[in-house]
């Protein structure tokens, strides 16, 4: 061999002094690389097992959980002996390369993190080089974040020597432990390159360990068949968990678990499978709602004299983050005193469903009447008041209702402590006056709702009687919750916050009552969405999951002369601008897929046929679809389904897809196909 020399040779000056028995090490004993890189994996698939056997026991028990470790664990087999495989021949095709093995790995890795990871590190990216910078900067810092995986597999080669080797070894445990625990319920990407960076290491700095005597002995004493035999079990095994689609409830339980990063891989590998080869069509359009509303006629105000329009006035004050508890269950009136007095004189909604997780996407789809799929979504551009891009409506063209209301004579006037609904940012279009409140200092985030509040009620002190829309959107409910200062629980915190927007809202209406309005205002209150609280498994806020905490919303329309009622019907947030619309005396768009609420309110009854949806930012990737009493979760980018039944499951535990989902997935696709979304998990979620 002349001046190269061997691996086994390399590999012998290295460990031939550590190996303190007796006997030279031989090639059959030091465990291979292609072994290592799957005992990596099992590590992990250890590690996550651990968290598996944490979690609460779902509904359907051991059924559930034993399907579910068997699928974690084969799954991550597979990952391991396909690594393996590529590492194999890796040595074959170049074994004298020293540094071959590093550049595949650096190039590979970069390559993925380009892929994976510019959705995750939008954020982080602004926080290291100010907001509003070029998406190549999200490349540049995905790129640098990817080379955490070479990274590991050169620290596990400074740490290949006896002794020390258990300390690659557990830094790969720790960071698949870590990579449970850290950003739960979000961060896909993050999480899977933690994962392939804690494997990498383990492998690394296993490769050339030593079998001790006693297993080697062990080891050689099983016949060769039985090894050989062994084997294929284990292939055979792998190669089942990955072919095999596991039950809705297994998938959803595996979803949860954020160190699993292989299952969601695994999944979207049967999802493109299944496009490829479609075994049937997407449900026909049925119903006026699954075809196009592009030539639909505009829908005639329904003329019920409610309110005499050409007099109105209507104000919309919204909380954020409110979940629909805090003004149904009774342990939170004397808490919430205004909000609850006003509701009682109001025709309160006990069903309403938000459109959307979060202020910006819930809003973006009021305005329009359109649903997140329908929109036409592009970064923003860096604005004074929002210097930090993000996806917004900008540059889609609908009609938002206000504009219809401005074009109508009505006055529409807005004050914004939240920049996305600034017109500035052009989610909002058609506001004769807008003003931006600006926190009164440095260390709030946003205005409060007393000074919004206050603005709003000058302008309702000036104003010169004609007719008006005056929308307001109080954030104060916010994490950290610090608004009305830090006393009890950070529950506590966030109730006193609604609180304190109540107060505000009470100022409103004595403005309104003072000028003589009153009498001639509707007064809409609610939210544009809830607060997670932890109630499921990594939702703390909100905008990442569709859960009854979140879209499940208080809404309520004061409407003068009527008193106060309550209608249990389900309606949307979708329902809002119609209403509006309907309220004015003005027709609601044929586009537009929500119905108005003025029947209702009028006690004509409820006849609603519109579907009902809530979607998150596109980012999160999930609509729900709501058939009462059941609903439907598509999460797109794990390609799982949960079906609850809401009468019998308010807390959504028991996920009914197995038997449910399949005509529920297919009207959820239907309405996204006609609508403008490719059919994105028709057979992805079956
Ligand atoms: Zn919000």
């Amino acid at each position: 061999m002349g001046q190269q020399r061997t691996i086994a040779e390399r590999r012998r000056a290295r460990l031939g002094p550590v190996n303190p028995i007796d006997s030279p090490v031989t090639e059959g004993r030091a465990i291979s690389p292609a072994t290592t890189v799957t005992v990596g994996w099992l590590l992990i698939a250890a590690v996550n097992a651990c968290f598996i056997v944490m979690e609460p026991l779902p509904p359907g028990g051991v059924s559930v959980r034993i399907p579910h470790l068997l699928f974690d664990v084969g799954q991550a087999l597979a990952a391991g002996l396909l690594c393996g495989v590529a590492v194999s021949a890796l040595q074959r095709w170049a074994p004298h390369g020293r540094f071959v093995g590093l550049s595949i790995t650096t190039a590979v890795s970069v390559a993925i993190g380009l892929v994976v990871l510019p959705d995750d590190l939008m954020g982080l990216t602004a926080l290291l080089v100010g907001p509003g910078r070029s998406r190549a900067w999200v490349w540049l810092v995905s790129a640098a974040c990817s080379l955490v995986i070479p990274a590991a597999m050169l620290v596990g080669r400074i740490l290949r020597r006896p002794r020390i080797r258990w300390i690659g070894f557990g830094v790969g445990a720790a960071g698949a432990t870590v990579n449970n625990v850290l950003l739960p319920g979000d961060y896909p990407a993050i999480h899977l390159v933690i994962s392939l960076a804690a494997a990498t290491i383990a492998a690394s700095s296993l490769v050339g360990a030593v079998l001790p005597e006693r297993v080697h002995k062990m080891r050689e004493a099983v016949p060769q068949i039985a090894r050989r035999v062994a084997l294929g079990i284990a292939v055979a095994a792998a190669l089942l968990a990955v072919v095999i689609q596991p039950s809705h409830r297994v998938r959803v339980a595996m979803s949860r678990i954020d160190g699993a990063t292989i299952p969601p891989l695994v999944a979207r590998g049967h999802a493109l499978v299944s496009c490829l080869f479609p075994s049937d069509s997407v449900a026909e359009a049925r119903g006026q709602w699954l075809k196009s509303r592009k030539d639909a006629r505009d829908v005639p105000p329904s003329n019920l004299g409610l309110v005499d329009p050409d007099q109105l006035i209507v104000v919309m004050v919204t909380i954020d983050s409110m979940r629909a508890e805090l003004m149904t269950d009774p342990k939170y009136a004397a808490r919430l005193p205004r909000l609850w007095a006003l509701a009682a004189e109001s025709t309160y909604f006990s069903q309403m469903e938000s459109t959307g997780a979060g202020t910006v996407v819930t809003y973006s789809q009021i305005f329009t009447g359109k649903h997140v799929f329908q929109l036409k979504w592009t970064q923003s551009r860096p604005t004074p008041l929002m210097p930090k891009t993000q996806p917004m409506i900008h540059e889609d063209e609908s009609v938002r209702f206000t504009e219809l209301l401005s074009a109508a004579g009505i006055r529409t006037v807005t004050f914004a402590n939240y920049a996305p609904l600034h017109p500035e940012t052009g989610m909002l279009r058609g506001l004769d006056e807008a003003a931006f409140i600006h926190p009164e200092s440095d260390d709030q985030r946003f205005a409060l709702a007393k000074e919004t509040i206050d603005a709003a009620v000058e302008r309702i002190e000036k104003h010169d009687g004609g007719r008006m829309f005056l929308f307001v959107h109080l954030i104060d409910p916010h994490r950290p919750y610090d608004a009305a200062g830090q006393k009890g629980s950070k529950f506590d915190n966030y109730v006193a916050e609604i609180a304190l927007c109540g107060i505000a809202i009470e100022l409103v209406v004595k403005a309104l009552k003072e000028r003589g309005l009153w009498e001639r205002t509707v007064f809409i209150s609610g939210s544009d969405h809830g607060e997670g609280f932890n109630k499921h498994k990594g939702l703390r806020a909100h905008n990442t999951h569709l859960y009854e905490e979140v879209i499940h919303v208080p809404m309520f329309f004061r409407v003068p002369g009527l008193e106060g009622k309550v209608i249990d019907t389900m309606v949307s947030a979708m329902d809002l601008g119609p209403t509006i619309l309907d309220l004015f005396g003005l027709q609601t768009p044929g586009e537009y897929m929500g119905q108005s609420l003025v029947p209702a309110l009028a006690g004509e009854g409820v006849n609603l046929s519109r579907p009902i949806l809530a979607s998150t930012l596109k980012r999160f990737r999930k609509t729900a679809l709501y058939q009462p009493p059941f609903k439907l979760i598509v999460n797109d980018r794990n390609k799982t389904a949960e079906v609850y039944d809401l009468s019998k499951d308010p807390d959504e535990r028991d996920n009914l897809a197995d038997t449910m989902a399949d005509e529920m997935l297919k009207d959820l696709n239907a309405l996204r196909s006609v609508h403008g979304l490719a059919p994105a998990t028709k057979k992805a979620s079956r």
